[in-house]
């Protein structure tokens, strides 16, 4: 590696690894190493065949260990990831309404795919001010909520909890916080997410983790008449998934990750110690960047603040752009904010994968840099 600019930092500020992105994350080596030592015997064969369809078990039966869920609860995945489940959800899943808790740029596009959705009313839409998250609102109007329970554009996280008691939907894009945050399974009727943020994966699947309701409610829209381009048709996904295939061709390299990632996250103390991981990782920043005099946390509410995606403000003084270029020459990489935000700051991903030590080095190493700007 060239460094052009002066500041090089000493080898012990260097993480063991580099990659603190928001996603795609940081995919352990020993996974790659893992997937590399599988030869000839798994990439480049039929995800009809049980090669493929045992990782799709596994997935399965380690999702449902994972969050403990109850028996009556089906994990189905897709192919295409998180942006592609709302446009199955609009065919899919929205009977009439949906109201959508809006916070940033995630919940923000899955909102504007159901406004856009002509055979659906016009969305109500519960707004809050960016770097916080609003709350549901019982309606009578609506069969769906949209929560999300981190949104990675803003590092905000938000309890999940049913609005209402009737016989509506509570679906939560739980994309940055599937495998790192806790949650109950009553409180969701469908916890959907792509696996190559907290999971620690590739890209290009969606996977779903559904209640009863849920699959009552795909059922009978599916079966109601109205046209659904068959790649969206939810009833297709289920249907393929408890045969443990996908109803198109799905990434094996995405599949074998995910399913190595999640052996290990339970062989390691499953949901609970993952999720304290990633807050001992994300509270090491956040005190970090109070205790600093040229950086503090982007939300200012503790209880929103995301253990997964942490975004730190830096004083205008101190070019987040010119630290992030630095530190890219020095081998840490993807550290910048949200691109729409346009704001000075940071956003670092403390996953499940990142190491407390290379949270630690990776702080110093930011104020070793803005020292020497
Ligand atoms: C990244 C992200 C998505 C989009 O995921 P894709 O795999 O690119 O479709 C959706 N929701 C949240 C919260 C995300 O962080």
């Amino acid at each position: 590696m060239v460094i052009s600019n002066s500041i090089m930092l000493p080898p012990e500020l260097v993480p063991d690894d580099g990659r603190f992105g928001s996603g795609p994350s940081k995919v352990s080596l020993d996974a790659l190493d893992s997937l590399a030592k599988t030869g000839s015997a798994y990439m480049g064969t039929s995800h009809r065949r049980d090669g493929v369809r045992s990782v799709v078990s596994a997935i399965k039966s380690g999702l449902i260990d994972l969050y403990n869920l109850p028996k009556d609860y089906e994990v189905v995945l897709g192919v295409g990831g998180a942006t592609i489940f709302w446009d199955a959800a609009a065919y899919s899943l929205i009977r009439h309404r949906s109201q959508h808790l809006l916070f940033g740029e995630f919940s923000s596009k899955f909102a504007a795919v159901v406004t856009g959705a002509n055979w659906l009313a016009k969305p109500e839409i519960v707004a809050s001010e960016i770097g916080t998250h609003p709350l549901p609102i019982p309606s009578m109007d609506v069969d769906v909520y949209a929560l999300t329970h981190n949104e990675t554009s803003t590092g905000v996280s938000m309890p999940i909890q049913r609005a209402g008691t009737d016989d509506s939907l509570v679906l939560v894009d739980a994309t940055s916080a599937a495998g790192a945050m806790t949650v109950n399974p009553h409180e969701f009727d469908i916890y959907y997410f792509s696996p190559q943020k907290a999971m620690g994966s590739d890209g290009g699947l969606w996977l779903a983790l559904c209640s009863p309701s849920a699959i009552d409610r795909i059922d009978s829209i599916t079966q109601a008449g109205r046209w659904i381009p068959p790649s969206l048709n939810l009833a297709n996904a289920l249907d393929n998934s408890r045969k443990n295939q996908t109803y198109n061709t799905p990434g094996l390299a995405t599949l074998f990750l995910l399913r190595f990632q999640i052996d290990r996250l339970n062989a390691n103390g499953g949901l609970t110690a993952a999720a304290s991981h990633c807050e001992q990782n994300a509270l090491f920043v956040y005190e970090w960047a109070q205790l600093s005099s040229y950086a503090e946390p982007f939300v200012s509410n503790p209880h929103q603040r995301s253990h997964t995606t942490v975004v730190v403000d830096l004083d205008p003084a101190v070019s987040a752009n010119d630290v992030i270029t630095v530190l890219a020459e020095n081998g840490i990489i993807d550290l910048s904010g949200y691109r729409k935000l346009g704001r000075n700051q940071l956003r670092i991903g403390t996953w499940p994968s990142v190491t407390y030590k290379d949270i630690q080095r990776l702080t110093a190493a930011i104020d070793y840099v803005v020292e020497r700007l």
